[in-house]
């Protein structure tokens, strides 16, 4: 056996990112002889306390961990979600969702949306929200898990994630990960202590005096960047150029409204809403430009749009669109907001722990420490927020909204080079040019392009080896199928009561 194994892992901070990472490490490297794994938080610092809506790829976080799904539905107030819905985003007016899963079904090789492209040029007006199972049950309030084993139904690719209260998370994987061995300290580290030869970390010391040492640091100590910045140096590339939202305030209300297994994102003056419907209450928040709204101004906007009462106080937060540079120096490795941040338009923070995980994982060092392996953890996790931050622009520069001075912004805003490529491919003929690592797939892409405007010019040539009238027929009898099959699928609110959640009855969507 090596004699250089990482033994003893030190995780700096108890929020989603510092939880996640623990009860990951204990269960795939709980084998490891002579692990400890250690993870300090302070109850006095407390955790963001935000993050509830997530991406599909937390499915499989919580199957490699040994999460049960429905325990953990019931243990965190979750409910399912089918996509996001953008409110206001093209012009006043206009609302469109982003589904997760596909849209139709492909033919003759080519996506399913060239045929759309053709049918529209045809006359058709069948919107492409009709096309997708997810937008369609999503709607009608709606839930069943996918159905893999049935590839005739459209049910075989129905993404969803999930919306939870933050708090009951990191209170659940906490139960989970201290089930698998985790050691936790409270108090505020007030020194990092680093060896005088390479600068790595040695220790954390607490308030108490106590010193805890480790082999490997896990920075998830949240924006701050205890570790990664205030101890390793690491400096942060900032996009607030591109994205300028940098505030948000916070608000729980009572449950009101429909709870559709939907994300809500509504745009404002100088911003959005978001609207995240749980079991127990609606979580909402103003994401805005501090060079555009003040603070006073934010709360009253988002106080005059929940659904029901408010059950706390506003509560303000601030950030920078950005990431570290280096996410792993030396010894330490950053996740979370550790690491960086890009706005929650997309719920991909989350996500964004969880691959930070997975490449650690996957290049999981010894106390060597290759240098070559942790740039290609660098590289690979600088591309991560590349590849989210195009997305994520394609919101607002895509936006016909000139009624304020921050669509205005938002609209006149130079693209960075790759988004610059992707709506000129997509503006001529409807391509889609994703690279293979990128972690949305074409259908996203397509949603947010179509639902903010952009407008192919063509669409690809195979489509037309299909006659005009096979094309219409074919698109109408997968829109049927679609509509039947959502009809046919539970309300979520059965769905829930089901695995045992205590639903109140509540209105649901028409
Ligand atoms: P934190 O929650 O800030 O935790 C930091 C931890 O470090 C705490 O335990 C703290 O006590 C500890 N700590 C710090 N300093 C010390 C010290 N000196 N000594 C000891 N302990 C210390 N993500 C999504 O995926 N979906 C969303 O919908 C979403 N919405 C968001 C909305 C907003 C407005 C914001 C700001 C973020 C949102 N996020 C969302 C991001 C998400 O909240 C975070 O990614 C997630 O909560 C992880 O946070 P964290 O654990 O990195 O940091």
């Amino acid at each position: 056996m090596r004699d250089d194994l990482v033994r003893r892992i030190v995780i700096v901070g108890g929020g989603t990112a510092g939880w996640m990472a623990a009860a990951a490490l204990a269960r795939l490297l709980g084998r490891m002889p002579g692990l400890s794994i250690d993870l300090v938080e302070s109850d006095a610092i407390g955790t963001v306390g935000v993050g509830e809506a997530t991406i599909p790829h937390i499915v499989l976080f919580n199957q490699m961990v040994g999460i049960d799904e429905a325990a953990f539905v019931r243990e965190t107030n979750a409910t399912y979600k089918l996509g996001i819905e953008f409110v206001d985003w093209r012009r006043i007016g206009t609302r469109y969702v982003h589904p997760f899963g596909v849209y139709g079904l492909d033919m003759l090789g080519v996506e399913f949306h060239h045929f759309w492209l053709k049918a529209r040029a045809l006359g058709d007006t069948t919107p492409l929200d009709a096309y997708s199972i997810g937008i369609t049950a999503g709607k009608r309030g709606r839930f069943a898990h996918p159905r893999p084993d049935q590839p005739n139904s459209p049910l075989a690719k129905l993404g969803y994630a999930f919306q939870f209260d933050a708090g009951l998370y990191a209170a659940f994987l906490r139960r989970l990960a201290e089930g698998l061995g985790v050691h936790r300290t409270e108090g505020r580290i007030t020194q990092v202590l680093q060896e005088g030869e390479d600068g790595h970390v040695r220790a954390v010391r607490l308030e108490s005096g106590a010193e805890i040492e480790g082999d490997l640091f896990l920075d998830c100590s949240g924006f701050q960047g205890l570790l990664i910045e205030g101890a390793m140096g690491a400096t942060f590339n900032d996009w607030s150029h591109w994205l300028p939202c940098d505030r948000a305030v916070a608000v729980p209300c009572a449950l009101g409204g429909d709870r559709v297994p939907l994300t809500r994102a509504t745009a404002r003056a100088a911003g959005w809403q978001w609207r995240i419907p749980l079991q127990h209450r609606i979580g909402n928040g103003y994401v805005y430009a501090s060079d555009y709204l003040s603070e006073d101004e934010a709360i009253a906007t988002l106080l005059a749009h929940l659904d029901g009462p408010a059950l706390a106080e506003p509560r303000p937060l601030r950030f920078r669109a950005g990431h570290r540079d280096r996410a792993w120096i030396g010894n330490v490795v950053a996740l979370g907001l550790a690491g960086g941040f890009l706005e929650p338009l997309e719920s991909t923070s989350i996500h964004l722990i969880q691959s930070g995980i997975a490449r650690l994982m996957a290049l999981f060092p010894t106390r060597g420490f290759d240098a070559v392996e942790i740039d290609r953890f660098n590289c690979d996790t600088a591309q991560e927020y590349v590849d989210i931050r195009d997305f994520l622009i394609l919101h607002y520069k895509a936006t016909e909204r000139d009624d304020s001075a921050f669509w205005r912004r938002c609209r006149d805003l130079d693209p960075p080079e790759g988004l610059r490529e992707k709506l000129a491919m997509f503006g001529r003929n409807g391509r889609i040019f994703r690279k293979q690592e990128e972690l949305f797939p074409e259908a996203s892409w397509l949603a947010v392009m179509n639902g903010q405007g952009v407008v192919p010019q063509g669409y690809h040539p195979v489509a037309d080896l299909l006659s005009d009238a096979e094309t219409l027929e074919r698109l109408k009898h997968i829109a049927q199928v679609i509509d039947e099959t959502a009809d046919a699928m539970p309300l979520q609110d059965d769905y829930l009561r089901q695995i045992g959640c205590a639903q109140p009855p509540l209105r649901q969507a028409s």
